[in-house]
């Protein structure tokens, strides 16, 4: 019999995969997702907004500010999550860190989770630039070298292919490291 292969370890969007955490109590399920990638992957879910503190249903949020500094605040009452939101990211980057993640496919369009396209409002009027979300952009910067997608582009051929393929590739290189630093401890 052969043996039954490892999943891979990959970053995924808790709403995603079905979980309610979104801020009017939904999930944005995506069954591509668990029903075929989860058949090679192992979710390691991240809600930005919940796990930061804030609770199921909230106020929905938006980026005000510029390309290069971006606020996170509430749409109708404007208060102003950044600060909690930050101090969060710093900690869960080091967190996942430990997980040696292969991969990490976000949400689109989320001031929190998105990598890229989230509206950005100029606070003195409607002009609208996009970027990526807080968590998303951080993320990023933390993890250069890490395959990332959202769910948008997850349902394009080729950044499909292109995303499944940079995890295995991934996955390979973390087992070559860990073999190499094994013989070198047996030297
Ligand atoms: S998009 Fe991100 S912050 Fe929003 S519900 Fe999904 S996981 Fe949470």
């Amino acid at each position: 019999m052969t043996p039954k292969k490892e999943k891979i370890k990959v970053g995924i969007s808790s709403c995603l995969i079905g979980e309610k955490v979104r801020y009017d109590g939904g999930h944005k399920l995506d069954r591509f997702i668990t029903d075929t990638l989860g058949r090679y992957f192992e979710w390691i879910p991240v809600c930005p907004e919940v796990e930061c503190g804030l609770p199921v249903p909230r106020e929905a949020m938006h980026l005000v500010g510029t390309l290069e500094v971006q606020r996170l605040i509430t749409i109708k009452s404007n208060i102003d999550h950044t600060e909690k939101m930050r101090q969060w990211i710093k900690k869960k980057l080091q967190e996942l860190e430990r997980e040696e993640l292969c991969g990490f496919i976000f949400k689109s369009k989320s001031p929190s989770s998105g990598i890229g396209g989230v509206k950005i409002h100029h606070p003195a009027g409607s002009h609208i630039r996009t970027g990526a979300g807080l968590f998303g952009g951080a993320f990023m910067k933390y993890f250069p070298l890490l395959p990332v997608v959202d769910d948008g582009r997850l349902h394009n051929d080729s950044f499909r292919a292109n995303f499944v393929e940079g995890v295995f590739v991934y996955k390979r290189w973390r087992e070559f490291l860990k073999q190499g630093a094994s013989i070198k401890n047996r030297e």
